[in-house]
């Protein structure tokens, strides 16, 4: 390595002093809270960045704009949630990778204006008179990260490893790295948050010795919740099943505890930003109340029109609250172990993750669920980055390397023929993965073939969802079925999706990368297995009939073609009946019957065979009539 020196002084450029290795950050970028982890070259152990003072390890995932282009992050953001909360911005994580339609129900939760002009393209923040987009906003948070760890490590960090749920589909995983690009980091891998949660209890780390084990991620968080089940087996994790309440979290828990305030003191006036104070007010009685449990009760002042009412929480009074909101949380588990086909005795650890799951109750419940201890030495709210910081050292080369698997949520696969889906990653599919086909053209001389990729598990491709569509171009011209065109999916370890078209006699290429136009929501996902599961038995039939009238198609074409190329050799009673055979397979199509259908074919296939035969010999009579033409020139 060269190292600079500064020509006046003759000194060493500090930052590049050799040795000095490239610090990979782990970035929990949370719907409530945000935080940024490396591994500590002192011990070695995964360490929250904290700010220079050396404490508030969570960044709130909260931005206020001051103007245009003056921005505050985090716990200075947060006061102006009631001041200003046309301007101030929390819970961006949801908006990732949306569309207007896909929030539109759940737009009273977002005290800002998001735009629907436009329902099907990505959403819209509006903040004074300027638009963002999640991903800007996104990224703001994460400079913020960034800049945390360069001011309190003193170097710049450029390197970073980012977490998403597991259930993110391509356009929020590939939102998510767009926002690190553009806060300037070099996003290294994107993996899952219950993945990075069992690598922070070293689980599937070099140092774990169990060569297969079953886990189960219960993640409560401010506003969602998620249980993931992972088998990790040699270092390789996979994601058997995930589940979950994208409306379920400790937000949810402080507006009950509103309002159970409420019904206790009906003479309470409330208007809107009063009930904003309600809410920070329940929320410290909650944590007050979980962290000193047993013992207290928690009791709150607050001021209308200049008399004091007391609010208070007892333990007592948070269990009652508490309980529907956990029975609810463990319904979730228990599908996602009957997804996994999985009992309790079979999870051999759980993890808990989130910083709802501080609270005691909820710890207890989820252990008599599974019947075993939990885990929860580590802060729920800090292991998601911890895990990440442990990514980001494996991939940095520092422990064994270790392939993070996941699978695909749903079907991946091409338009073909009559609208048919022809699946070429199949749904459950380990990532990352390649997977590919061959077509070919139609038409005689086709130069361009139209590929247009779907996700999904019915097989009409109508009733599946389009991710992008292209063309390959420039196919040299060869009669029909020559061409050899290979389709090929690779989807690498963050998910993310690359279609490639190759016309394997002529080399000529053509690629895409997925970035579906807008995400999938989880419950729009589950939908979307439910109706494949409803449909199974007309789906079946539809593709039945589809590929018949194919074949139909494909014959009378062919047919139609041969008689005119070998006219020569035919009767003209022959071509005529051929014709009407013909006339009356494409006639079969409009019956729908698929029986019916492969009876024309039949016909018209027995009536054209002696034909072929007649062609065949002729082509053999020839080429032996040109063998000997040829032997008689050299004789001569
Ligand atoms: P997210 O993953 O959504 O970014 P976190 O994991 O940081 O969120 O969890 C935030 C939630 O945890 C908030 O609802 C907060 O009220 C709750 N929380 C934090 N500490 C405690 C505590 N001591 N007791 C109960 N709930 C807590
Ligand atoms: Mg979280």
């Amino acid at each position: 390595m060269i190292v600079p020196i500064n020509i006046k002084t003759g000194t060493l450029i500090q930052s590049e002093i050799p040795n000095q290795q490239d610090i990979i950050v782990g970035i929990d970028l949370g719907t409530t809270n945000s935080l940024i982890a490396y591994i500590n070259p002192q011990d070695n152990l995964p360490t929250i960045i904290t700010d220079e003072e050396g404490n508030n390890g969570l960044v709130p995932s909260i931005l206020h704009f001051t103007d245009n282009s003056n921005w505050i992050v985090g716990n200075d953001a947060r006061p102006y949630l009631i001041s200003h909360p046309q301007t101030t911005l929390y819970s961006i994580k949801r908006l990732m990778g949306k569309s207007y339609r896909d929030i539109a129900e759940h737009n009273q939760l977002f005290s800002y204006q998001i735009i629907d002009d436009d329902t099907e393209r990505l959403v819209k923040i509006r903040v004074n008179n300027r638009f963002y987009t999640p991903i800007e906003l996104s990224a703001l948070l994460l400079k913020a990260l960034k800049e945390r760890a360069e001011t309190t490590l003193q170097t710049t960090i450029s390197k970073a490893v980012i977490t998403v749920p597991a259930y993110f589909n391509d356009a929020q995983r590939q939102a998510t790295r767009d926002a690190g690009k553009l806060a300037g980091l070099d996003v290294l891998r994107i993996i899952n948050e219950p993945t990075a949660a069992a690598l922070a209890y070293g689980i599937g780390t070099a140092s774990d010795t169990n060569t297969s084990e079953t886990i189960a991620v219960y993640d409560l968080g401010g506003g969602t919740f998620d249980v993931s089940i992972l088998r990790i087996e040699e270092g390789v994790f996979e994601v058997l099943a995930t589940n979950g309440d994208t409306f379920l979290g400790g937000d949810d828990i402080d507006r009950a505890i509103v309002q159970y305030w409420i019904t206790q003191c009906p003479d309470l006036g409330i208007n809107k930003s009063m009930y904003r104070e309600l809410r920070l007010r329940a929320e410290q009685a909650k944590k007050y109340v979980s962290d000193n449990h047993s013992t207290y009760s928690h009791v709150t002042q607050i001021f209308e029109f200049g008399t004091a009412i007391i609010l208070a929480l007892n333990p007592d009074e948070l269990r009652q609250i508490l309980l529907p909101f956990i029975e609810r949380t463990l319904t979730c588990c228990r599908q996602a172990l009957s997804d996994a086909q999985l009992t309790t005795t079979e999870v051999d650890k759980v993890i808990m993750v989130g910083g709802a799951t501080r609270t005691p109750l909820i710890r207890q419940k989820v252990s008599e669920l599974f019947g075993k201890p939990v885990y929860n030495e580590l802060n729920p709210d800090e292991v998601v980055a911890l895990g990440a910081a442990v990514q980001a050292d494996i991939l940095a080369g520092n422990q064994r390397d270790m392939l993070l698997l996941d699978i695909t949520p749903l079907s991946l696969g091409i338009e073909t023929m009559g609208g048919l889906m022809d699946v070429i990653v199949p749904r459950n599919s380990k990532i990352p993965i390649r997977a590919a086909r061959q077509y070919t053209t139609q038409r005689d001389g086709q130069s361009g073939i139209n590929i247009a990729i779907y996700q999904g598990e019915r097989d009409l491709v109508k009733d599946n969802r389009c991710l992008g569509e292209f063309v390959l171009r420039g196919i040299p011209a060869m009669p029909a079925g020559l061409p050899k065109v290979e389709i090929s999916f690779t989807i690498d370890a963050d998910g993310i999706t690359r279609v490639r078209a190759t016309e394997l006699r002529s080399g000529v290429a053509q690629q895409i990368e997925v970035k579906p136009q807008y995400g999938l929501s989880e419950e729009e996902m589950s939908q979307m297995l439910l109706e494949s599961v409803r449909h199974a038995q007309t789906d079946r039939d539809t593709r039945a009939l589809q590929e018949a009238i194919n074949e139909a198609n494909t014959l009378a074409d062919t047919a139609d073609h041969f008689i005119v190329r070998h006219a020569d050799m035919l009767s003209t009673d022959e071509i005529n009946l051929t014709r009407d055979h013909i006339a009356a397979l494409r006639q079969s199509l409009s019956s729908n019957d698929k029986d019916l259908i492969h009876t024309y074919i039949e016909t018209l296939n027995t009536h054209t065979r002696p034909f072929a035969e007649r062609v065949m010999d002729a082509a053999v009579a020839m080429a032996m009539k040109g063998k000997q033409a040829l032997s008689n020139d050299i004789l001569e």
